[in-house]
């Protein structure tokens, strides 16, 4: 892709200085990073500061998260291809982009209208095919699609939603930040039976997970 090239420089310096540096060793992940063009994720006047080193805004108030954050979430888990994930907090659709690249079939929920239609548009437009973007409250899960191997949870948390564990199948992963609405914890909680493990990983700020199982629309 010709219009590609004058980011591979700036997505190259992404993989190596804020994703190889700090820990995230999965060599899947990064290919995955280098190859999902995060710069089509952004509002045209941040894609210049695409492959920086922050969250940015991408309307509605929300934002895309760090390039750093998706890795540790997606290293975190342990997606292989042809599992089935849930992300609740579609966004821009970059993390939901990343899954999908690696191979799983993903359900993406959105509480905005706008913000899902848009990511559903993007989505098919970079051809991604095994991605469904649906409208809704995410912190309810997607019974539909259920059981899944890999949940994310791209909003913060005030605690884990028991719909979500129930979702969750013998042996998946959920990966959720939990805590108030101004820090949290990264948490993988891992599924045995009906025993659920947990691993705290890196502290971390995320727009608020509003609804049912989330924080209330104030
Ligand atoms: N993962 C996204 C960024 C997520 S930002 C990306 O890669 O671009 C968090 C998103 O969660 C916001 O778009 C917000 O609207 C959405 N959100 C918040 N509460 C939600 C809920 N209960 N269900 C679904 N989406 C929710």
């Amino acid at each position: 892709m010709s219009e590609d090239v004058p980011f591979e420089s700036g997505r190259r310096l992404m993989i190596e200085l804020q994703l190889r540096r700090r820990g995230i060793q999965d060599e899947r992940v990064l290919e995955a990073m280098f190859r999902v063009p995060r710069h089509e994720f952004v509002p045209s006047a941040y894609v210049n500061a695409a492959y920086e080193d922050r969250p940015l805004p991408i309307g509605e108030s929300e934002t895309i998260s760090q390039p750093y954050i998706v890795a540790v979430m997606t290293q975190a888990s342990r997606v292989e291809a042809g599992d089935r994930a849930l992300e609740n907090g579609a966004g821009a659709g970059y993390q939901a982009a990343v899954l999908a690249y690696l191979g799983a079939k993903v359900n993406t929920v959105e509480r905005n209208t706008k913000l899902a239609q848009a990511a559903r548009e993007r989505l098919k437009r970079l051809g991604y095919e095994n991605v469904e973007v649906i409208t809704g409250d995410g912190s309810e899960g997607y019974a539909p699609a259920a059981p899944y191997q890999v949940i994310l949870v791209t909003a913060a948390a005030p605690r884990v939603p028991e719909t979500l564990l129930d979702q969750l199948a013998e042996a998946g992963r959920l990966v959720i930040p939990v805590g108030d609405l101004h820090h949290q914890t990264l948490f993988v909680i891992t599924r045995r039976g009906n025993e659920f493990s947990q691993e705290a990983l890196d502290p971390c700020q995320f727009v608020p997970l509003i609804g049912k199982h989330g924080w209330p629309e104030s």
